[in-house]
């Protein structure tokens, strides 16, 4: 084609883009939804009466490719109990500056304590703020949970809780099925997902 063309060939292309549909959007006024399985942050669960499924293990942090899960586990007691069974995550915190959102911690975790939500707003203006906290991971209490430390409330054992949904509720505690699909719902809060 003739050199003296392409000018209009040039404006040719601002033309279209003229009367093509705007994708701007006014963000952070206007959020568009994420894609069901987006990796956000992440979120530690809690069992229907309110006590944390972390155990403490470590697994998720063995697991981060990028180191960046720090995990302290400690015993629970009769007097002060945080979990079922023997032990509980003390100390917990991810990096968020060094996660990258890919996923492998919440696929290790062994009781479903640690999964991801919609989250993304995960910028700040120094690095201290970007390492959040058990604290700040917690799921909130929902209606019918109890900030622990207190009593195991669903069962005699851990093994009660983990079979929570799938036998109708642990025998001999009279508890209904639905406060394991009630544990299962808040494993999404706050508007996350459960993978
Ligand atoms: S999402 Fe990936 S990088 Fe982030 S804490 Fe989990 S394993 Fe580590
Ligand atoms: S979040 Fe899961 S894998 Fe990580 S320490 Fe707790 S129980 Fe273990």
């Amino acid at each position: 084609m003739l050199d003296f063309l392409d000018p209009i060939k040039g404006f040719g292309v601002t033309f279209h883009q003229m009367f093509k549909k705007v994708d701007t959007v006014e963000y952070p006024e206007v959020m568009r939804p994420t894609a069901p399985r987006f990796h956000g942050r992440h979120q530690l669960n809690r069992w229907p009466d309110g006590l944390e499924k972390c155990i403490g293990c470590e697994l998720c942090a063995w697991a981060c490719p990028a180191d960046a899960i720090y995990v302290e586990g400690a015993d629970n007691t009769d007097a002060e109990r945080y979990a079922p069974g023997e032990r509980y995550g003390s100390v917990y915190q991810i990096n968020y500056l060094r996660c990258i959102l890919c996923g492998l911690c919440i696929e290790a975790c062994p009781t479903r304590a640690l999964t991801m939500t919609n989250e993304y707003e995960l910028a700040d203006t120094n690095r201290e703020s970007l390492i959040w906290t058990k604290e700040q991971l917690l799921a909130p209490l929902q209606a019918g949970m109890e900030p622990p430390p207190h009593p195991m409330r669903l069962g005699e054992t851990e093994r009660d809780y983990y079979l929570l949904g799938r036998t109708g509720g642990p025998a001999g505690t009279g508890r209904p099925a639905e406060a394991a699909e009630a544990a299962d719902a808040g494993e999404a809060q706050p508007n996350g997902h459960q993978q």
